[in-house]
This record gives C-alpha cells, sequence and structure tokens, in this order.
C-alpha cells in the first residue's frame, strides 16, 4: 500500500514530490504521456522567481525532477491512469491495467490545450494545425510562409512572437480588439514588425485546398459579420487550456468548466485527496502558484495521513 500518490508531472506535481518525499512518505509519481506537463511545451519562462535571465521550460522542469529524484520519489513514466476508485478506503489507481492503493492522492493533472471546434481544425491536426509553436514552428512546412495564431493572451504572443523566427509574417487572429495578455508581452508582440493583428476576428473554418494540408483560414469579422479568406501554411492554436479531469468526473467535485474544486486548502470532496495546480485553479494559472499549490497539497497529505 502507498502512503502518497501523486498524478501528474508539472509544476504542482514535482513540487509535491519534493515535500512528500522530504517528509520521508516514500511518494510515486506517476508522470502521464507528457512528463513535464505544459510548461515544456513554452520557450523562455521569464518569470519564475530565482531564475533572472529566464529558463526553459523543459529545463525548469527537468531541474524539479531531479530535485524531488534527490529526495527518493519513485516515478512511474510515460503511464497514464486509465480510471480512480474513491467511493472507499483504500484509494485505487488503475494506471497500465495495474491497480495501485494508496492511503492518500495528489491530483496534479494540469490543463490541456483548447481546441476551436471549427470544420477543418481536427482533419488538418498535424497537417499545419498544432497547438505548441515551440514544438512545431521549426518545421520546415513552415519556414518563410505566413503563419496564423489564434487567441489574445500571453501564450498566443508568445506563440507569435516565437514563430516571428521563422514565418515570412505572422497574423494574430483575436475575437476582440485588445489584447487580454499581460501589457509587457502585448506592449512586445505589438510593436513586432513581423505580428499582424487582425482584430475582432475568429477563425470560422481552417482550409485544405491542396493535399490534404492547411493552406489558409476562413475568417469572420464579428463586428461587421464579413467573411475573407487568409492564406497560411500554419495554424497555432492558442486559446487557452481545459483541465485534464475527465477521469475524476462523478467523483470529485468540479465546477462547470471542468476546474476541481477545493474544499479548504488542497482537499477535495474525498478524504485523502488533495489537488494542485492548473486542474484545480482557474485563476492563477501560473508556475509559481502551481508549484505553490503543490507544495500545499503536501503538506495537507502529510498531516491528514498523521491524523492531525
Ligand atoms: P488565456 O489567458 O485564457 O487566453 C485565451 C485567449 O484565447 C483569450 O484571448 C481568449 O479571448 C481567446 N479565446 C478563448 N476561446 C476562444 C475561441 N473559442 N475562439 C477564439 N479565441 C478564443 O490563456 P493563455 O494565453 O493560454 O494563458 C493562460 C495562463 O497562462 C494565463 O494566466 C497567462 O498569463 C499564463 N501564461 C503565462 C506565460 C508567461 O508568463 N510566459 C505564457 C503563457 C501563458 P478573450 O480575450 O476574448 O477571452
Amino acid at each position: 500500500m502507498e502512503q502518497v500518490v501523486i498524478i501528474g508531472s508539472g509544476c504542482a506535481g514535482w513540487t509535491a514530490a519534493i515535500y512528500t518525499a522530504r517528509a520521508n512518505l516514500n511518494p510515486l509519481l506517476i508522470t502521464g504521456q507528457q512528463p513535464g506537463g505544459l510548461l515544456t511545451t513554452t520557450s523562455s519562462v521569464e518569470n519564475f522567481p530565482g531564475f533572472r535571465n529566464g529558463i526553459e521550460g523543459t529545463a525548469l522542469m527537468l531541474e524539479m525532477q531531479e530535485q524531488a529524484t534527490r529526495f527518493g520519489t519513485r516515478i512511474q513514466y510515460l503511464s497514464r491512469v486509465e480510471s480512480v476508485d474513491f467511493s472507499s478506503a483504500p484509494l485505487k489507481i488503475t494506471v497500465d491495467g495495474k491497480v495501485i492503493e494508496s492511503r492518500s492522492v495528489i491530483v496534479a493533472v494540469g490543463a490541456g490545450h483548447r481546441h476551436l471546434g471549427v470544420p477543418g481544425e481536427h482533419k488538418l491536426e498535424n497537417k499545419g494545425v498544432t497547438y505548441c509553436a515551440t514544438c512545431d514552428g521549426a518545421l520546415p512546412v513552415f519556414r518563410n510562409q505566413p503563419l496564423v495564431v489564434v487567441g489574445g493572451g500571453d501564450s498566443a504572443c508568445e506563440e507569435a512572437s516565437y514563430l516571428t523566427r521563422f514565418a515570412s509574417q505572422v497574423y494574430l487572429i483575436h475575437r476582440r480588439d485588445s489584447l487580454r495578455a499581460s501589457r509587457i508581452m502585448a506592449e512586445r508582440t505589438l510593436a513586432n514588425p513581423k505580428i499582424t493583428p487582425v482584430w475582432n476576428s475568429v477563425v470560422d473554418e481552417v482550409l485544405d485546398v491542396t493535399e490534404n494540408r492547411v493552406t489558409g483560414v476562413r475568417l469572420k469579422n464579428i463586428v461587421t459579420g464579413e467573411n475573407s479568406t487568409l492564406g497560411c501554411a500554419g495554424v497555432f492554436v492558442a486559446i487557452g487550456h481545459t483541465p485534464n479531469t475527465q477521469i475524476f468526473q462523478g467523483q470529485l467535485t468540479m465546477d462547470e468548466a471542468g476546474y476541481l474544486t477545493l474544499a479548504e486548502g488542497s482537499r477535495t470532496n474525498i478524504p485523502g485527496v488533495f489537488a494542485a495546480g492548473d486542474c484545480a485553479d482557474s485563476v492563477y494559472r501560473q508556475a509559481i502558484t502551481a508549484a505553490g499549490m503543490g507544495c500545499a497539497a503536501a503538506i495537507d497529505a502529510e498531516r491528514w495521513l498523521a491524523g492531525i
């Protein structure tokens, strides 16, 4: 029987692992199929305290992993939790067909990319439609081509700036007339001559006139109602995230958008189950706040196990 199982390997999961390992709880961490979580899809992280020159997202996650391992965290790599049964103690987690029993669980499953849900998007995924500029931006098919980024938040600005290294021009399609991104990011983006904002517009359809590859997008101006077509070789969707909480449905309480709702500190509605990071935070969603929540969940789990 495990003392504590941590599900997820983003900032929240690794921080929970560091704390529970140092508390001698011998944690088992299940990475999921994207070890390091969403931060590994970002480029430079400039706002994590302690790194005055910024640090690559993947490098930051590897540092956290090394730190957790140093204190004895056991890691189950690339495993996906198929289901959980929190209806009675011990808590049960089915991973790769095997049931793991544990006295406590820290859920730190993060969030995944939100999809546009328009015709052509699904069909052309990985054929020009992508959700990660740092993963795919350097591909030869995108070099010296016009590219589209959809969204108006920090992610969209970051993706657009990154893509200017490769693209002939980047069109930033946003459904409002101002960016939601932080001021520094928005100013930097709008000052970039290779980025053209297209305001008050949404992508209605992703087009593939030839060879089952993205050749453009159909746009709709939501103020004037006008339709237009914009040629591009790639569509980078950066419109936010959806929490990865589907497997907990019916067991852990969550809001309408799927974010886990916490009772007191990091406690969920099930005794012994705690949650941390983006799966339980629709407000801040920062690397540093996820790490802080991971710390809180570890301390809560430790106290709960000790019967305090
Ligand atoms: P976000 O802040 O939620 O922004 C999502 C953007 O997509 C918004 O502009 C939204 O439009 C738009 N959008 C949502 N659904 C859409 C749809 N169906 N069609 C068209 N547009 C749609 O998400 P995010 O940019 O991924 O950022 C998430 C969090 O991570 C934020 O707290 C952000 O500060 C943080 N972050 C930080 C960094 C960094 O500091 N380096 C980098 C990336 C992200 P509206 O504006 O109209 O709602």
